[in-house]
């Protein structure tokens, strides 16, 4: 028989790997929600021509194939190409501005490695219908606020703007047809390093000058004001890097008006990022902890949209990784680790106990306690194993003794100890723990 495997790049999520990516997914999807973000759910498989010409060079990731009728069809690449069909579709019965938020699986044929998959979870939340810096700023605050609610130590937002890029390019002495290379060159950075770009940049036919003036424009570093100036001050002569830069300078006010701490993000003018729909902000969060890949990313897509709905629909949105959050969470051992979802397990002391023991169960369930039962009579010893090796804490036996005063033997097999409660006490004891 052939070794019984699964698919290369796309991974099995066993129990103890489940709680914490539904922890993930509710803490982030809870932050969601507050801000107001109402849910949306597409099919996984979209016709092919939907996600054609979307993507620039990541189209080649796309997994296509045809159905029985011969139909073009692919999976998914990403949630925004099928929001903006969503957008297109159902323009009449969604108000504008529109928050969704949407999560499950996208699919690339990458190349597996580290943190890279090739089915992966994305969740995605968006503000379609409002060019307003303000919207730009909550989708960046609504990040910050999920990192936070996660846990997660030292990350960092790096902010840019699609037209800054532009304007380093123009101001470079290339025209718009060189723009999208630079923009590829430039992504590389944090991969390939100053001279990695510009080797880049020269194989692609840039002059050695105008090389060496991209690269020293995307060094710029500092406080998000002193870079924000600096980029004024070398861009000036480019209007749309003009305009980019206010647009930056008043979603950093935003922002802060918003009580996001500037310590979490900063301008970074090498940020490209490699999508071919933006068009305005673009953003990544990293950290430290994890230099393989950004934990999120996204920006303001005013574009693509309209390609569905035949006029422009400014667009703005974030996609965080589940797979990679998950991945760097369980290396830094952030958010809780519980063994299983159950907390009690009934025991069964004998078949004359059975229905006070189901009966028990059904009580600790009805007040919120999640519980087992157990499938065995008799044989406590045996039972109190199974619960420990579920990794269940407390084990509850209601023998004849127990019935008679109508009281229950609480045994905590994390600490050893052991209590007799009356049994109209045991839901609110387990919920105290
Ligand atoms: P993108 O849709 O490329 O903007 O990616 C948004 C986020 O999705 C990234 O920051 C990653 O966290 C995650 N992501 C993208 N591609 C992959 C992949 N192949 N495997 C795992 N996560 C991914």
């Amino acid at each position: 028989m052939a070794k019984v495997q699964n698919i290369k790049g796309m991974r099995d999520h066993l129990p103890q790997a489940m709680l914490l990516r539904q922890y993930i997914l509710e803490t982030v999807r809870r932050v969601a929600e507050r801000h107001g973000f109402e849910p949306l759910q597409t099919p996984v498989v979209e016709y092919a021509e939907v996600l054609e010409g979307k993507l620039g060079d990541d189209e080649k990731l796309i997994y296509r194939f045809t159905d029985h009728g011969e139909r073009g069809l692919a999976l998914r690449y990403d949630q925004t190409v099928p929001l903006a069909r969503v957008v297109a579709q159902y323009a009449g019965q969604l108000a504008l501005p529109w928050r969704r938020y949407a999560y499950g699986p996208s699919y690339r044929g990458e190349r597996p490695a580290r943190g890279r998959y090739r089915e992966f979870y994305q969740f995605d939340a968006d503000i379609v219908g409002s060019g307003s810096p303000l919207a730009d700023a909550e989708i960046v605050a609504l990040l910050t606020e999920s990192l936070e609610a996660l846990g997660f130590p030292g990350f960092t937002t790096l902010l840019n703007h699609r037209q800054i890029i532009g304007g380093i390019a123009r101001t470079s002495g290339l025209d718009e047809t060189s723009a999208g290379g630079v923009y590829r060159a430039i992504d590389k950075f944090d991969k390939l390093g100053a001279d990695g770009v510009l080797a880049e940049l020269l194989r692609m036919g840039v002059a050695p000058a105008a090389a060496d003036q991209i690269l020293a424009l995307v060094q710029i570093d500092g406080t998000p004001g002193e870079v924000l100036a600096a980029l004024a001050e070398r861009l000036g002569a480019d209007a749309r890097a003009t305009a980019a830069i206010t647009n930056l300078w008043a979603i950093i006010d935003a922002l802060g008006q918003m009580g996001v701490s500037p310590e979490r993000y900063r301008v970074a003018p090498r940020l490209a990022r490699g999508l071919s729909y933006y068009t305005g902000l673009v953003f990544e969060a990293n950290t430290p902890h994890w230099p393989e890949g950004s934990l999120l990313g996204g920006g303001r897509y005013d574009e693509l949209i309209g390609q569905f709905a035949g006029r422009p629909i400014p667009t703005v949105g974030l996609a965080f990784g589940l797979d990679r959050l998950h991945d760097v969470m369980e290396e830094l051992g952030l958010g809780p680790r519980p063994a299983t979802t159950a907390v009690a397990y009934v025991t069964v002391f004998g078949p004359e106990q059975a229905a006070a023991s189901l009966a028990l169960a059904r009580e600790l369930r009805a007040g919120g306690v999640n519980t087992l039962i157990s499938l065995e009579t008799g044989a406590l010893g045996k039972q109190f194993k199974e619960a420990d090796r579920k990794g269940v804490r407390f084990a509850l036996v209601l023998g004849p003794d127990e019935l008679t005063r109508g009281e229950v033997v609480v045994k905590d097999l994390r600490g050893g100890g052991q209590r007799s409660l009356p049994q109209a006490e045991v839901v609110a004891a387990l919920l105290a723990e």
